[in-house]
């Protein structure tokens, strides 16, 4: 009997210690399920184009110009594709442009098929940008093309659609935080390319059978403007959750950059498989996507976590929270009101946007609750929401929910 006991000690020490590394991935049904299988996607040609005085190039991280040329003497036209097609209309552009003389050029942003959507924010560094002003830009009638007015000089001058947040200057605010005794930080896997997939544990003492909040960002590349609302939001819970309690009791698992190919690649929507990875919440078949769910579904089954809320960051033409309709069963059914209600009241508005969530289709907020039975939410920033307002509004609401949760 002894030796039998022993038998199963040995037998479990090799094969029960903790979840094994292969979770078998549940593939929910939705009403609407799309296919992700990994499609063709076109690289653009990595070029420093020059055409008399004008330099233009597109050799960095998030640059996006499929071609640049001569219309007339003081007109050129970049030409802007899609990683690959159908796509959603997202445009995004980025290049470095400079002139051996100083002098004023016109530039057609010229898109194969959508209308223009971000009109250009301008640098001298890649790191500090204004917005163009809306003087310098002409659109034409339907908007499949944007003449812009840009004052060249020797000085590089950086053009993008938005700010540009590639893999290294995420990788750079999610290391800022290495010091902090309330955040480990960690790469948990790789891209299709091999670019890392970043994590942030942020709890203050024991992991262990905390209630567990998961926030995510960067599925879509150009939504900049999502990312920043993430930044703000992760920053006030990690300045705060320390001393108000709030990391003691629970527990965030922060994945900041789902996305870092088709950021880097300056892709429109997709990653480097062709597939938007907000639709690949039921097959798993890209592996950002695979190894994302894996490591959430271990670390929660490891430390006996309940996921109560998952919040997805996202940008689209205005502010929306996407939030699951009434008859969608989840854990903490009078969160998504008090929550809305808490923010509306200290941002002093009328109104919140808060429209019913998608879940015909396989998307993050759908696997939140599928999986888990948690509130997922889509929380999503407009294109052109003045930064200052993302940044109180992502700290507002970090702050309403920790607020919720502390009087739960
Ligand atoms: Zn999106």
């Amino acid at each position: 009997m002894r030796y039998f006991k022993l038998l199963v000690l040995v037998f479990c020490i090799s094969a029960c210690s903790g979840p094994k590394k292969g979770w078998v991935h549940t593939n929910h049904e939705y009403l609407k399920p799309v296919d992700t299988k990994t499609k063709p996607i076109e690289y653009q040609i990595v070029k420093t184009y020059n055409i008399d005085s004008v330099g233009v190039t597109n050799n960095f991280p998030s640059a996006r110009i499929n071609d640049f040329t001569k219309l007339n003497d003081s007109t050129f036209r970049a030409t802007i594709n899609p990683e690959n097609t159908p796509i959603n209309p997202s445009p995004w552009y980025a290049f470095k442009i400079w002139s051996k003389t100083k002098r004023t050029i016109n530039l057609e942003l010229h898109y194969a098929e959508h209308k223009h959507r971000y009109n250009p924010k301008i640098s001298m560094d890649g790191e500090n940008w204004t917005s163009l002003d809306t003087s310098l830009i002409e659109l034409d009638n339907n908007d499949t093309h944007a003449m812009i007015s840009l004052n060249l000089s020797s000085d590089t001058l950086w053009v993008a659609a938005q700010e540009i947040q590639d893999t290294k200057r995420v990788g750079a605010w999610v290391n800022s935080f290495g010091r902090n005794e309330a955040v480990s930080i960690d790469v948990i896997g790789k891209s299709a390319l091999g670019r890392p997939l970043y994590f942030m544990n942020i709890s203050k003492g024991n992991d262990k059978k905390k209630p567990t909040i998961v926030i995510l960002s960067r599925q879509h590349p150009p939504e900049v403007t999502g990312y920043f609302a993430m930044q703000s939001f992760v920053e006030r819970i990690i300045n705060d959750g320390a001393t108000n309690g709030f990391l003691e009791k629970y527990r965030v698992l922060v994945y900041p950059l789902l996305n870092p190919d088709g950021v880097d690649l300056g892709h429109y929507r997709h990653s480097t498989g062709g597939v938007d990875l907000n639709r690949d919440w039921s097959e798993y078949n890209q592996p950002e996507i695979e190894q994302v769910t894996r490591h959430i579904v271990n670390e929660v089954t490891i430390n006996k976590n309940n996921v109560v809320l998952g919040l997805d960051f996202h940008s689209t033409y205005h502010d929306v929270y996407y939030t699951p309709d009434e008859s969608v069963k989840r854990k903490i059914p009078d969160f998504t009101q008090k929550w809305l209600e808490s923010i509306r009241l200290e941002l002093n508005l009328d109104d919140i946007n808060e429209q019913p969530g998608a879940v015909m289709r396989p998307t993050s907020s759908g696997w939140f609750n599928k999986q888990f039975g948690a509130t997922g939410i889509t929380y999503e920033i407009g294109d052109d929401t003045p930064r200052d307002f993302i940044k109180q509004k992502g700290d507002v609401s970090a702050k309403a929910m920790m607020d919720y949760f502390l009087n739960d």
